[in-house]
């Protein structure tokens, strides 16, 4: 009698959506598995978003901050990495849709997607205030940011040089904080030896909260200091301030305009559409609402992680939309999913929350860790030296701290490059000969 050869059985497939920081960590944690991954993302890098801002102000260049995903995973031959928008969902037939019509075929697949920022209601203000989310938005802002000193340079009105040289940030969490501090910084320290017709000192940074505080996820005495080492570099701080309307000229706050040229929305995210790909309920950004072991109600293979979600962390209060968060939700995935290939089953998704950190221009920073704070010069290193940590390579470990040495030792920030379009492009020359 022949018999057949036994088949190879075929590997668990994982389609994981979004390198960012959960779908990487997913993807890096679940090595050795006995699975086939594909990860699809929409961008061919992952990208360290907190350090964007100093992309956005001239302080490092996009290469230092994102690594393409196909070099990161180029020793991991189960891994499959594609370039491609995910458009929907169809959990029945567990196909993942591309926007070209293609589909993915899935096991488990795992959504993490993130979030973008959010004009609560108010889409039409981003082309006036854009916020921070890619590089193409950190190189916009960067952009933005340049050529309004180039026209100032060039503009002899005194109304339209000072609305050029006023830089408005909406949103005073430590994205805006960060922006605040650094754009303050670039106009103090950097650029006044560069400019011969304006003195960049008199630029006024103005950030605008609608909250009673800055940085109001952190302890209130490290908000005040926040607030206090703003104002010492020269951020004008609005607090309880919401802003009603942004514009070509402008934003408008507590009935009145402040004329500005560069605004900056800081202020809010909203959530990647994965809980309208599944028909999932979700909160009002947009948050898909997922069960204690991270998986959509009614779809046991579909896990959703990171700033896409949301879920309870044991103090019963909503977990931040942060890193580590992600990268958690990620490593707690892939041992799930290790964990069933096994037979066996885990526990509840634990966040563990490590603390907080901002910077607060060059030299000072808050760190929360509960219990353990500190503000001031020391926190700045550590600051420093947790996100050389935990960036990617040796190569870009040593070009940021470079970086910032050289900011720190001579106020120099060498990404000063307008980029994406010559004089031409960035905007109406001047009706009168500069002053
Ligand atoms: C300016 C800024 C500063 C920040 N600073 C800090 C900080 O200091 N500390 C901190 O802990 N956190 C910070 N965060 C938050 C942190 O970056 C996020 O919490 C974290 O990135 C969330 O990880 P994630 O994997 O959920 O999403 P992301 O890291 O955003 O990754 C989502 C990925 O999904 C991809 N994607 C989205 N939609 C699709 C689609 N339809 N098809 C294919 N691919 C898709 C995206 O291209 C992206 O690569 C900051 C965020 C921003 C924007």
């Amino acid at each position: 009698m022949i018999t057949e050869p036994p088949q190879p059985t075929r590997a668990h497939r994982v389609v994981i959506v979004g390198a960012g920081f959960g779908g990487l960590e997913t993807t890096y944690r679940l090595a050795g598995a006995p699975v086939s991954i594909t990860l699809v993302d929409r961008r061919n890098h992952h990208l360290f978003q907190p350090l964007l801002y100093q992309v956005a102000t001239a302080s490092l260049a996009t290469s230092e901050i994102a690594w393409p995903i196909r070099y990161l995973l180029r020793g991991r031959q189960e891994v499959t990495t594609l370039f491609a928008t995910v458009a929907g969902v169809d959990a029945t037939a567990k196909r993942v849709l591309l926007d070209d019509g293609d589909t993915l075929a899935y096991d488990t697949l795992v959504l993490a997607t993130g979030a973008r920022h959010a004009y609560f209601g108010h889409d039409e203000w981003e082309p006036f205030a854009p916020g921070l989310k890619t590089l193409e938005d950190a190189t916009t802002l960067r952009r933005r940011i340049l050529v309004a000193f180039e026209r100032a340079e060039r503009e002899s009105d005194p109304a339209r040089r000072a609305a050029l040289m006023t830089f408005v940030i909406v949103g005073a969490g430590p994205t805006g904080v960060e922006l605040a501090g650094t754009i303050a910084e670039l106009a103090q320290d950097t650029l006044p030896p560069d400019f011969r017709n304006i003195d960049t000192h008199k630029a006024r940074v103005v950030l605008i909260e609608a909250g009673p505080r800055v940085l109001a996820g952190f302890a209130d005495d490290l908000s005040a200091y926040a607030q206090a080492s703003l104002q010492s570099i020269g951020v004008e701080v609005v607090l309880g301030q919401s802003v009603t309307e942004c514009n070509a000229d402008g934003v408008v706050y507590g009935g009145q305009t402040l004329q500005a040229k560069t605004l900056i929305w800081a202020a809010g995210v909203r959530a990647s559409p994965a809980a309208e790909w599944l028909g999932a309920s979700a909160d009002r950004a947009g948050r898909l609402q997922v069960e204690p072991d991270l998986t959509v109600s009614d779809h046991p293979d579909i896990f959703a992680i990171g700033d896409t979600v949301v879920v309870n962390g044991p103090d019963g209060k909503p977990v931040p939309g942060i890193a580590p968060a992600a990268k958690q939700q990620g490593r707690y995935v892939a041992e799930t999913i290790k964990a069933r290939l096994r037979g066996e089953t885990l526990g509840p998704f634990r966040y563990k929350h490590a603390g907080s950190l901002a910077q607060i221009g060059k030299r000072k920073a808050v760190i929360d860790f509960g219990r353990f704070k500190l503000s001031g010069a020391l926190a700045w290193w550590i600051w420093g030296i947790a996100h050389i940590y935990f960036l990617i390579g040796l190569r870009n470990r040593l070009q940021v701290a470079i970086s910032w040495l050289w900011i720190h030792a001579r106020d120099q920030r060498a990404a000063r490059l307008i980029t994406q379009g010559s004089s031409k492009v960035a905007g109406p020359a001047p009706t009168k000969d500069p002053a």
